[in-house]
């Protein structure tokens, strides 16, 4: 290999990324967030019903009380669009209560019921659909807000729409790499419009984001002295930062 000769411009000093090396930046995060946490093999969860049902009973809680909120149903046979119909909502809501917002849960779990009856309860040919198409009509849905939207359409039909919360927000704030419009579809569209379409690649990043906030980039105290992507992270590289 011929050697370079070092280069006679000066070096971009560090701090906020610029908008055209974004691409290369974000996968490279993936990559590193990879190598520290390997394979996350989401969606936790049996087939496209429990992750659709899945992404409901986890809205503002962790996925410890939806998963115990599923084994409940999957132990009344009640997991399945039909059974959800058919109960009454006072005894749905008292099969989910480990999944928080019990009585409102049980509304929206009866609400995607309904509306799956109307593709005969079968979300197989969703995977056929335009991924925005699918989501717009799963907003329409009562009580399925934009995260839960994207997780049905990224999970369960396996088409490209790149999942949003809380956690993604703090780690792209501390990043340095906040979109002009912080909304649920300023962030969104920061990994959308700079990553390859690739539903694969979007459904391990999601998780693995998700794995970074919670055992790494806490709320509270993050982890900067033992975290993977902290040379490319303005948080990271404040010299009071933890670590
Ligand atoms: S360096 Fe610290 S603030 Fe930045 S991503 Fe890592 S843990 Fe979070």
């Amino acid at each position: 290999m011929v050697a370079r000769p070092p280069s006679k411009r000066p070096r971009k000093p560090a701090g906020r990324p610029r908008r055209r090396d974004l691409p290369a930046l974000l996968l490279d995060i993936h990559d590193r967030l990879l190598a520290a946490y390997g394979p996350q093999g989401w969606w936790p969860g049996d087939g496209p019903m429990e992750t659709i049902f899945g992404a409901i009973l986890v809205q503002n809680t962790s996925w410890g009380g939806a998963e115990k909120a599923l084994r409940n149903l999957k132990a009344a046979g009640a997991l399945s669009p039909q059974a959800i119909r058919d109960m009454p909502e006072d005894e749905l809501a008292a099969l989910i209560r480990p999944s928080g917002y019990f009585k409102s849960k049980a509304r929206k779990l009866k609400a995607m019921a309904a509306h799956l009856a109307t593709h005969g309860d079968d979300v197989g040919r969703w995977r056929e659909r335009d991924a925005k198409e699918l989501r717009a009509e799963l907003l329409g849905v009562w009580g399925i807000g934009p995260e839960t939207a994207d997780d049905i359409v990224l999970y369960a039909a396996h088409l490209p729409s790149f999942v949003m919360d809380a956690y993604t927000v703090r780690i792209v704030d501390r990043l340095g790499i906040q979109p002009a419009k912080r909304t649920y579809e300023g962030y969104q569209a920061l990994f959308e419009a700079n990553l390859p379409v690739d539903v694969a690649l979007w459904n391990e990043y999601h998780a693995l984001l998700d794995a970074h906030a919670r055992l790494t980039c806490k709320k509270r105290a993050p982890l900067c002295g033992a975290c993977a992507v902290r040379d490319v992270c303005t948080e990271g590289r404040r010299p009071d930062s933890a670590g």
